[in-house]
């Protein structure tokens, strides 16, 4: 379904090249929209499959022999416990990072109704405590706070990834309180607390359009401790290294957001890039992709098995079909259940809890260091 696009998201959109002291990712246009040959999943693996590997438990550069290597001969869910919802790829940003390779132009692929309504039977079929809800920009989808509300009546934890900037344009200005009164998680993304390495990933004037929202999410009760109104901020590297220590970032971030802006959060989640989509683009581009790859490989960390994921989440894509993870969505790696292309109008919980993890060399992005989820770092 095409959808309409307000001309204040594009306005809202970032190409820019000024910061050029900065080293890492600059805001650009999807990938889909330049119809560049890395569009394809296909295109990725083949790049990633090029990168020579040396480090790592078997020095092969396979993740299926390194989780062996490890004590995991297979990759199987634990517990359902996530339903993560990927609500579409329309997005008023075009972030240089971005996995999903979303932006303005992304106005097809959106959720719609029936699927919206596919997904909470689904819910109702498992024991999830938690629904997450991603794109693109969640909030642009016109089935958003149906879903929510819908969630919420059920009595299910719901966080919504949030881009911040989506929260000034004219048609969702409403949202802090709405989602304050419902008591939603919101995860919001920023590379940086500082204003050079945000905008240049994100696009200029990110930042202070970020700083904004994040004041109206406090106005309305977000950030200051009280557990029914959760502001988590999402950080990820400006540039081709790991995330920092997450409790140290943290303090760091609490401290300076406080005393810079007198803007407050109640916690921070590390996430390191994963090399594919516009990220692997930007690593190509700057001759980076062997470099990244060893440098997650090299420190690739059997602890953060246990806590994948895709051990306990559902990736459900915008026009419903099931994957291991929101990466693997965006890889089209379809997942790993008998018969048909599972879908979330069939979705079989005991199939499920039986399969096996669909894994490829952008795994060692999740098992890096002290590991990345959806849930920031894991080990
Ligand atoms: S990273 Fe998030 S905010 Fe940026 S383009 Fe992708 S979906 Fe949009
Ligand atoms: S990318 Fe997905 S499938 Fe691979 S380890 Fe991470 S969560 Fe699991």
């Amino acid at each position: 379904m095409r959808m309409p696009v307000d001309t204040e998201f594009i306005a809202l959109d970032t190409l820019n090249g000024q910061h050029a002291v900065v080293e890492g990712p600059r805001a650009t246009s999807s990938m889909a929209f330049r119809v560049v040959p890395l569009v394809r999943p296909q295109e990725q693996f083949r790049v990633l499959e090029g990168a020579g590997i040396r480090g790592g438990p078997t020095g092969t550069g396979c993740f299926d022999r390194d989780l062996e290597a490890s004590g995991w001969p297979v990759l199987q869910p634990e517990r359902l416990e996530i339903v993560q919802i990927n609500l579409g790829k329309l997005c008023n940003m075009t972030c240089r990072h971005c996995h999903v390779d979303a932006g303005p132009d992304r106005t097809e692929e959106n959720m719609d109704r029936a699927t919206v309504d596919a997904c909470l039977r689904l819910i109702d079929r498992t024991q999830a405590r938690a629904v997450d809800l991603t794109g693109g920009a969640p909030e642009l989808n016109p089935h958003f706070e149906y879903l929510v509300d819908a969630c919420i009546q059920r009595g299910i934890h719901v966080m919504d990834r949030c881009n911040l900037t989506v929260l000034l344009t004219r048609r969702y200005q409403h949202l802090p309180a709405w989602l304050a009164a419902r008591g939603v998680e919101v995860i919001c993304s920023l590379p940086h607390y500082r204003e050079l390495g945000t905008d240049a990933q994100r696009g200029k004037g990110t930042y202070e359009k970020s700083l904004r929202a994040l004041r109206r999410l406090n106005e309305v009760g977000y950030g200051l401790g009280d557990q029914r109104r959760v502001l988590t901020i999402v950080a990820n590297p400006v540039g081709a290294f790991l995330s920092g220590q997450q409790a140290s970032l943290e303090r760091e971030w609490k401290a300076a957001l406080a005393r810079q802006h007198d803007v407050h959060f109640d916690r921070l989640l590390t996430l390191n890039n994963m090399p594919m989509s516009r990220y692997l683009e930007w690593l190509m581009e700057t001759r980076q992709v062997e470099a990244y790859l060893n440098r997650l490989v090299s420190a690739f960390n059997p602890a953060t098995i246990a806590g994948l994921m895709c051990r306990n989440t559902l990736s459900i894509s915008w026009d419903g079909y099931l994957y291991d993870c929101d990466f693997n969505q965006q890889l089209d790696m379809v997942m790993n259940l008998p018969g048909r292309r599972a879908h979330v109008r069939d979705f079989d919980l005991e199939a499920w809890n039986r399969h096996v993890v669909q894994t490829h060399r952008h795994c060692y992005g999740c098992t890096a260091g002290a590991g990345s989820s959806c849930s920031g770092a894991i080990a």
